[in-house]
């Protein structure tokens, strides 16, 4: 790296993303400090009501180019993102993400899955997920209720605890479709959010 020697890569243990609901990168915070195009430092995330330190990456910028160093849920993560910049008005210019899913241009990214994104990626990626989640659970209980009768009855043979089981799963399921469901909205809609 051009920063003297020090080493990048290592998988620092202090880099650590604990979670990644509010995790954004706004392209001016960087600018602002004046961090793009030859720095390296470690960018820190905490809980405005709690102070608590919800994440921090290692960050290393070149010309063109920042790269990002941290550990998601246990894995080393690198990411490496384009920038761009636009002239302004009044002279000097604009630095951009450029979005390493779409390639949109977008001030801010925002980590979701381990990796930062736009703000329309992320949903999108948001929405997959919570559909693999609800269509898993939708799989297990059809499964389930194929094994009983008409109604959730207990078919004639079915020992009681094979069919309170059966019910059991029956209802997890559906536990399941409800808290990915509002654990979608949550995110998706954060703005509803009251604490
Ligand atoms: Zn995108």
């Amino acid at each position: 790296m051009r920063t003297g020697g020090m080493r990048y890569g290592a998988g620092r243990p202090g880099w650590h993303v604990k979670a990644e609901n509010c995790l954004r990168l706004d392209i001016q915070d960087l600018a602002r400090r004046k961090l793009l195009g030859g720095a390296f430092f470690t960018w820190r995330w905490s809980n405005s009501y709690t102070g608590e330190e919800v994440g921090s990456i290692g960050i290393a910028t070149t010309a063109d180019c920042v790269r990002l160093n941290f550990n998601s849920n246990g894995e080393p993560i690198h990411q490496e993102l384009r920038t761009v910049r636009t002239p302004c008005h009044f002279g000097g210019s604009r630095p951009w993400w450029q979005c390493p899913r779409c390639w949109r241009r977008v001030g801010v990214l925002y980590l979701r899955n381990s990796s930062f994104m736009c703000r329309r990626c992320g949903r999108v990626a948001y929405a997959s997920q919570t559909e693999d989640e609800m269509g898993r659970a939708w799989r297990k209980q059809r499964k389930a209720e194929r094994q009983l009768g008409e109604n959730w009855q207990r078919p004639k043979g079915m020992h009681r605890r094979t069919f309170d089981k059966l019910l059991n799963v029956i209802l997890v399921c559906e536990e399941q479709r409800d808290a990915a469901l509002v654990r979608y909205m949550v995110k998706r809609f954060p703005a509803f959010v009251r604490r």
